[in-house]
């Protein structure tokens, strides 16, 4: 005979009831693997044609104006239900749809940043020294500098010609495309290298694209170089002072890829803030009439501080609610007031191999949903946007009401370091803000990690946040 099953002693029933148990997304939603691969599979596409800022605002658009998105521009007429973008100079872009609702009740507003840590040519890169030509950098954002050698890295960008007009530049993501490479020492001759410490094992002057090896002739001097710029003449009309008007980014050439046996996680560049912008978009298209007027903005410069028009402090933000406010005879003060945001960004995924950076019970576990960071910055709590209580708390039950798998972290352990969102330029527009996103393994390296699972968790988060009461 079966054993009767036990009742659960009074410790154990209090132990449920009170005791916070963090569960992973199997336990809690058992059944969503294949909608949640069917989803990486479009985030994983989005990856391959967002490397850059760029990019990523021309796929995004193109997306949502199959879904009915009109440009809008300043001083333009808005009405309930009607779908917009904001092209901010084709490196950020605000996508928006006015509910049903009176907007003086609040806006549902999130932000993502859609740069991320790369390497950028200097205005005057090229040289050419022992038979080799190579293009100098200045890299972009937090990076650490020895992981961007001996990797392959292709070139994204726009070239503005000495005539004034401007050419795209795309080098390395076709399959038969060249690639460019950062040089290292083989380890047989880097015993001063070794000797360094890891933060400066590579100076930043050493990040030179390797980038040509054969000259024009034998008799012309710099005869490599020269061959390097005939061949980008050819191809975009440009000389060596057009690189002073350009932007050109190399960024890691590789694609998305499956990670592990079980292909449960994502490999790729620059998941870091793509893999919450990929959720606003998906989100916000999904949308038909919202009640709540809904704001998916995806920010440029946040790895650099947020700072200029195309980042999250530009006053554009503010002007396209104060545009739409007017157009509708409304308080823009009151708008903002009542509004609430999620700052959509990544947050750090606990690695049990470098355990002494974290602190266990605060921190963001892989595969166990989004991650809520209630405050970040460093030190004692300097330079973040510490979310009230209530607001994680209205937050919270919205994540809960609507199934999404969440936890909540700090950034590490306390004192080990620091870092921060684009949270706090929004908060202080008097708006209720709080960070959410994916826990990320390995952030800011080439080539980083998540979890589909949690990438999926997103998306819902993101929509139950615009369709909430
Ligand atoms: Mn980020
Ligand atoms: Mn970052």
């Amino acid at each position: 005979m079966p054993k009767k099953k036990e009742e659960k002693s009074a410790g154990e029933q209090l132990r449920e009831k009170l005791i916070y148990k963090k569960k992973t997304v199997f336990e809690k939603c058992p059944d969503e693997e294949k909608e949640v691969f069917e989803y990486a599979k479009g985030y994983m596409q989005f990856l391959d044609n967002s490397k850059t800022e760029r990019d990523a605002t021309a796929y995004s658009i193109e997306l949502a104006k199959k879904k009915g998105f009109a440009e809008y521009r300043l001083g333009m007429k808005v009405k309930a239900g009607d779908k917009f973008y904001y092209n901010n100079r084709g490196k950020s872009v605000y996508f928006f749809i006015i509910g049903s609702e009176n907007i003086e009740n609040g806006m549902a507003i999130t932000a993502a940043h859609i740069d991320s840590p790369r390497l950028d040519l200097k205005p005057n890169p090229a040289y050419e020294a022992n038979g080799m030509a190579f293009l100098k950098t200045h890299y972009y954002g937090g990076i650490k500098k020895y992981q961007w050698t001996a990797i392959p890295l292709a070139l994204h960008g726009t070239v503005t010609l000495a005539d004034g007009k401007t050419v795209d530049v795309k080098i390395g993501e076709a399959a038969d495309d060249p690639l460019f490479y950062v040089n290292d020492i083989l380890p047989h001759l880097a015993r001063d290298q070794f000797a360094k410490p890891t933060g400066s094992a590579i100076e930043g002057e050493q990040l030179n694209l390797l980038s040509g090896s054969m000259p024009f002739d034998t008799t012309t001097p710099e005869a490599i170089k020269l061959n390097l710029l005939r061949i980008l003449n050819e191809k975009y009309g440009m000389t060596e002072a057009d690189f002073q008007s350009a932007e050109l980014c190399a960024v890691p050439a590789e694609k998305a890829r499956d990670i592990g046996l079980d292909r449960g996680l994502i490999g790729a560049y620059g998941h870091d803030d793509k893999v919450c912008a990929y959720p606003e978009i998906t989100a916000v298209l999904s949308l038909d009439k919202p009640k709540k007027t809904v704001m998916s903005i995806l920010a440029d410069k946040e790895e650099t501080g947020s700072d200029g028009n195309t980042g999250m402090k530009t006053s554009a933000f503010c002007d396209i609610i104060a545009d739409i406010c007017a157009s509708m005879k409304k308080n823009e003060r009151i708008v903002r007031a009542n509004s609430v945001c999620l700052s959509a960004d990544v947050a750090a995924g606990y690695d049990p191999n470098f355990a002494g950076a974290f602190e266990i019970n605060n921190s963001a576990i892989i595969n166990c949903g989004i991650a809520l960071c209630k405050y970040t910055g460093g030190g004692g709590k300097s330079s973040t946007n510490d979310a009230s209580g209530e607001y994680v708390g209205k937050i919270r039950k919205i994540f809960d009401d609507n199934g999404v798998v969440w936890q909540t972290c700090e950034l590490g352990k306390v004192d080990q370091g620091g870092g921060g969102t684009v949270a706090k330029f929004i908060s202080e527009k008097n708006i209720d803000t709080v960070d959410v996103g994916v826990p990320v393994i390995s952030m800011h390296a080439p080539y980083e990690v998540v979890s589909k699972f949690d990438v999926y968790n997103m998306h819902k988060a993101v929509v139950a946040f615009y369709t909430a009461e």
